[in-house]
């Protein structure tokens, strides 16, 4: 093996932010235990997916991508998926991916140097398949730092796994129940980032809402958060994502309001607003009331910007249901949405309903709520210039002498920019005078 090689490993990371802080997780390990981490696969010794695989499509590009490292494999190469992917199709991965020399289960994070070691001391002809799963508390302290670092902004995950049964969803058969982490760990972690200078810690979960209810508190988020204000009072910019819709309390939309250094931002994944496709999906059906505690957390939290997602095309959706949603739409006006069409997943509760609406119906309705939100999100948008806001620099266009940035509107990846005219410190916070307003995204100029 070429002297270079050896002790180095290549790293992707699939999916969303939460499978990026299990990859930063895992890239601590390798790195605390001397691996070097390396952009070209080919000068690599050891190459890891961390997948993602709770839709068809995330599988698919996990197949594409393991099927792409593995064509290129010489022989003292070795080939690990990680992630979600493994704990439902391990099996389908090693018929997929000839090559494939060992998995590791999205909870088994923590155990990549041991697969390492075992591929190692193994014929690399013979696969290797971890043993049974074991929860978040269980491993070292030392290896206990859950974040991912993205210039000013960290993405810190507060639990693991989810208790909900959502009949669409796989991620409780992928990745268990509701595993808290204590606060003081998370608190441990957010100290860590506010050293590092970290201008936007975005706590994450499956469902942050939830947090805490494994450890027997009541609110717990709402503890958490109170904590955060106060040992990390130098991180300017606290953002939730994911909240579960009925759980936004009144405890936390109180914090919300008072203090300044969380954001006026919630992310309420609703999945539909027909009241029976809702039940079918075992989500909360009761949408008036969900309408009335968006109308309450826009009339408590000035000018709250609040993000969903819906899911197209699930069985039962017939046009009177989908014509529900669109009203709906029009009538809380998101300020950012996200649309899916339904993927029907095998193994999930709601594969007993099957898939009966034909693709063209879903890609065709997504495009028509898309096209609707189009127009709010830019209205929502044009309200914006003349004012001024602070924006998180996160990169420089130097050729335009442009900087690219996000206001506390907007998350990172899934919302809108701010475009600002001259150039401004990446990492850093400033004001800017919005300008111009385009569907997504805002122009402004340094103030
Ligand atoms: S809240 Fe529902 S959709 Fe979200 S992870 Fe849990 S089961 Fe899945």
């Amino acid at each position: 093996m070429a002297k270079l090689t050896q002790g180095t490993y290549h790293l992707v990371s699939l999916g969303c932010p939460k499978n990026l802080v299990d990859s930063e997780s895992i890239a601590r390990i390798l790195n605390r235990r001397g691996l070097l981490a390396v952009d070209l696969p080919e000068k690599s010794e050891y190459l890891i997916v961390n997948t993602c695989g709770f839709l068809a499509a995330a599988r698919e590009e996990a197949l594409a991508v393991l099927t792409d490292l593995a064509s290129g494999k010489k022989t003292w190469q070795k080939l690990i998926a990680a992630g979600c992917m493994p704990e439902l199709h391990r099996q389908d991965l090693f018929d997929s991916v000839p090559g494939l020399d060992g998995v590791l289960g999205t909870r088994r994070w923590m155990d990549i140097f041991h697969v390492l070691d075992q591929l190692d001391q193994k014929n690399r002809q013979e696969p290797f398949s971890p043993v049974s799963l074991q929860t978040l508390e269980s491993y070292k302290p030392a290896e206990k730092h859950r974040f991912a670092i993205q210039g000013g902004t960290a993405y810190l995950k507060i639990a693991d796994g989810c208790r909900r049964a959502c009949s669409y969803c796989l991620i409780p058969l992928i990745k268990g129940g509701l595993v808290s982490r204590s606060i003081d760990a998370i608190v441990q972690d957010a100290k860590f980032l506010q050293d590092q200078g970290i201008k936007e810690l975005i706590l994450i979960a499956q469902d942050t809402t939830d947090y805490g209810h494994d450890l027997g508190m009541r609110d717990g988020l709402v503890r958490l958060l109170e904590t955060l204000l106060k040992t990390v009072p130098h991180i300017p910019w606290i953002r939730l994502m994911y909240a579960f819709p009925g759980y936004v309390t009144k405890g936390l939309i109180q914090l919300m309001k008072s203090e300044s250094q969380i954001l006026p931002y919630l992310d309420i994944p609703l999945q539909h607003a027909d009241p029976a496709v809702l039940r079918a999906m075992r989500r909360p059906a009761n949408i008036e009331a969900v309408t009335q505690a968006l109308g309450h957390i826009r009339s408590e939290v000035e000018d709250i910007a609040l993000r969903t997602t819906m899911i197209v095309g699930f069985p039962g959706e017939d046009e009177p249901a989908f014509q529900r949603l669109i009203d709906f739409v029009k009538f809380v006006r998101f300020d950012h949405l996200g649309t899916f069409p339904y993927s029907f997943e095998p193994g999930s509760p709601a594969e007993v309903l099957g898939n009966p609406i034909p693709e063209e119906i879903k890609d065709a309705r997504a495009e028509q709520l898309m096209q609707i939100q189009a127009e709010i999100s830019r209205s929502h948008n044009q309200a914006f210039i003349g004012q001024e806001m602070d924006v998180l620099i996160e990169g420089i266009d130097d050729e335009n002498k442009i900087s690219i940035g996000r206001s506390y509107r907007d998350a990172p990846e899934v919302d809108g920019l701010v475009l600002i005219e001259g150039i401004a410190p990446v990492g850093a916070i400033v004001p800017a005078k919005i300008t111009g307003a385009i569907t997504h995204d805002l122009f402004g100029k340094l103030v």
